[in-house]
C-alpha cells in the first residue's frame, strides 16, 4: 500500500481502469464509487483527456523554463472558477495548503491558523490531526507535536464559537481554513449563511480565509463550493479533478495576496511544478468542465443511485443513510441530525464499514467510510450492476 488512506482497503490487485469500472489481476469486475479519492470526475482514462496528454508528452515533458500551455491554463482555472485573479500550479493537495498557509502567514505578519474538526488538508506534519480522549493531536508516529502549536482546531459549522474565538485572538490569527463541504468526514454541507459569517468575521479581523477544495472543486460544479454557496474566499487550493487523474494542484486568489509569490518574497517552488502534460490534461479537463458539463448525467446518475440505496435498507427493514450530493454523498447506519463532526459520530459508521467491505467482495468498489463518488462515465448499465450487487452483497452481510 502506497497511501495510508488506502490501509483498510481489501487484498486486491487491478490492472484496469476504464471509465467507470476497475478490473483486477483476477479479472473480477468492479463498479468504481471512489474514483481514485475523487480525481476521477470524467471516469477513467478518458479519451479527451488522454489524447490531450500524450500529444502533450510528445511535445515535451519538462522544460525548466515557462511552458506556453501554462499561461492558457491559468487563464482558464481563474475563468472557469470566475474569482480569482492568480494562479500557481503544484502536484499535490497537500504541497499546495502549505503554500496558501505561508502566503496567509506573510500577508497578516501573524503566525495562527484555525481549522477544523474532521477536515483533512494532506499529510504533513502542520495540518494531520487524529483525535484521542477529546483532544486534537498529532495522527502518526514520527510527527512533530510541536508543528501544530499554531493550530487551533474548532468544530466546524459553528459560526457563534469561532466569532468568539476570532474576537479574542483575533490579532494572532493568520488565516482560517476549511473543506468549505466537508466532504471528508460525512459530506457535510455548511449551515444556511455558516460561509457568509466567517467570511464577514475574516474581513473584518483581517484574516486571510482560504477554502480546500481539493475534493469539492470542479466535482460540485464548475465554481466549486465557492460558487454553489456565493462565498468567496481570499485563497483556495484545489486538486484532484482539475487534472481528471493527472498529478495537478493549484493555489488561487486574489491579485494583491497572490503577488507576494510571484515577486518571490513568499517562496513557492517544486520541480515539477506546471509539468507540461499537466497543463494539457488542466486544459482538456477545464474546457471539457466549460464546453460540456459532466453535471447534468452525474446529478442524474447520483440521484438514482442514492434512491436506489435507501431503497434496498428500506427493502430489508434496515434503513440506511444517504447525505449528501449526487457528485458525492455518504451512506451509513443511523439517523442523527449531522452537521460536523462530533454529530457524525453518533452514527453507526463501523457497521457500514463492515458492510462497504462485503460490498467490494460483491463487485462495488467503495470506501469504508462511507463516502461514495460518481462519475461522468458512470451510465444505465453501472446502476443497474451497482443497485444489483448491493441487494445482493447487503443480503450477504445480513
Ligand atoms: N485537502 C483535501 C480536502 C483533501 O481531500 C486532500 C486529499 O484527499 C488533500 C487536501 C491532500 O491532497 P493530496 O492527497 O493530493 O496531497
Amino acid at each position: 500500500m502506497h497511501s495510508n488512506v488506502r490501509l483498510d482497503g481489501p487484498d486486491v490487485f487491478l490492472k484496469r481502469a476504464d471509465g467507470a469500472r476497475l478490473r483486477s489481476v483476477d479479472d473480477v469486475d468492479y463498479v468504481d464509487h471512489l474514483l481514485g479519492q475523487g480525481p476521477a470526475l470524467f471516469g477513467h482514462a478518458p479519451e479527451f483527456l488522454t489524447s490531450a496528454v500524450d500529444q502533450a508528452s510528445r511535445d515535451a515533458l519538462i522544460f525548466g523554463g515557462q511552458g506556453e500551455r501554462e499561461v492558457y491554463a491559468a487563464e482558464l482555472v481563474c475563468s472557469v472558477l470566475d474569482w480569482p485573479d492568480m494562479v500557481r500550479f503544484g502536484l499535490t493537495g497537500t504541497e499546495v495548503v502549505q503554500a496558501a498557509l505561508r502566503l496567509a502567514r506573510a500577508v497578516t505578519g501573524r503566525t495562527r491558523v484555525i481549522r477544523f474538526e474532521g477536515h483533512y488538508h494532506g499529510w504533513l506534519d502542520n495540518v494531520l490531526v487524529a483525535e484521542r480522549d477529546g483532544a486534537w493531536q498529532a495522527a502518526s508516529s514520527g510527527q512533530l507535536e510541536s508543528h501544530l502549536e499554531d493550530f487551533r482546531v474548532l468544530p466546524w459549522n459553528d459560526a457563534e464559537l469561532l466569532g468568539e474565538v476570532i474576537e479574542r485572538e483575533g490579532e494572532q490569527i493568520a488565516a482560517v481554513i476549511m473543506e468549505p463541504i466537508m466532504i471528508n468526514s460525512g459530506v457535510i454541507e455548511p449551515a444556511p449563511g455558516y460561509l457568509e459569517r466567517v467570511r464577514r468575521m475574516c474581513s473584518r479581523h483581517g484574516i486571510v480565509l482560504i477554502f480546500d477544495e481539493v475534493i469539492s472543486g470542479f466535482r460540485v460544479g464548475p465554481g466549486g463550493a465557492a460558487r454553489r454557496y456565493g462565498v468567496t474566499p481570499d485563497l483556495a487550493v484545489y486538486g484532484k479533478a482539475l487534472g481528471g487523474g493527472y498529478p495537478v494542484s493549484a493555489l488561487v486568489g486574489r491579485e494583491d495576496l497572490m503577488s507576494r509569490i510571484g515577486i518571490g518574497d513568499v517562496n513557492h517552488a517544486g520541480t515539477f511544478n506546471a509539468w507540461a502534460p499537466g497543463m494539457a490534461a488542466v486544459i482538456a479537463a477545464l474546457e471539457h468542465v466549460r464546453d460540456d458539463p459532466p453535471y447534468p448525467s452525474i446529478i442524474a446518475h447520483g440521484t438514482k443511485l442514492m434512491d436506489g440505496i435507501r431503497e434496498i435498507g428500506e427493502s430489508f427493514g434496515e434503513p440506511l443513510r444517504v447525505e449528501g450530493m449526487p457528485m458525492a454523498f455518504h451512506v451509513s447506519f443511523g439517523d442523527a441530525e449531522v452537521t460536523d463532526y462530533r454529530s457524525l459520530q453518533e452514527l453507526d459508521l463501523q457497521r457500514y464499514a463492515s458492510l462497504a467491505s462485503v460490498l467490494v467482495e460483491h463487485g462495488i468498489w467503495v470506501a469504508r467510510r462511507g463516502i461514495w463518488f460518481v462519475s461522468e462515465a458512470h451510465g444505465p448499465a453501472e446502476l443497474d450492476d451497482a443497485l444489483t450487487r448491493f441487494k445482493t452483497g447487503f443480503k450477504d452481510w445480513l
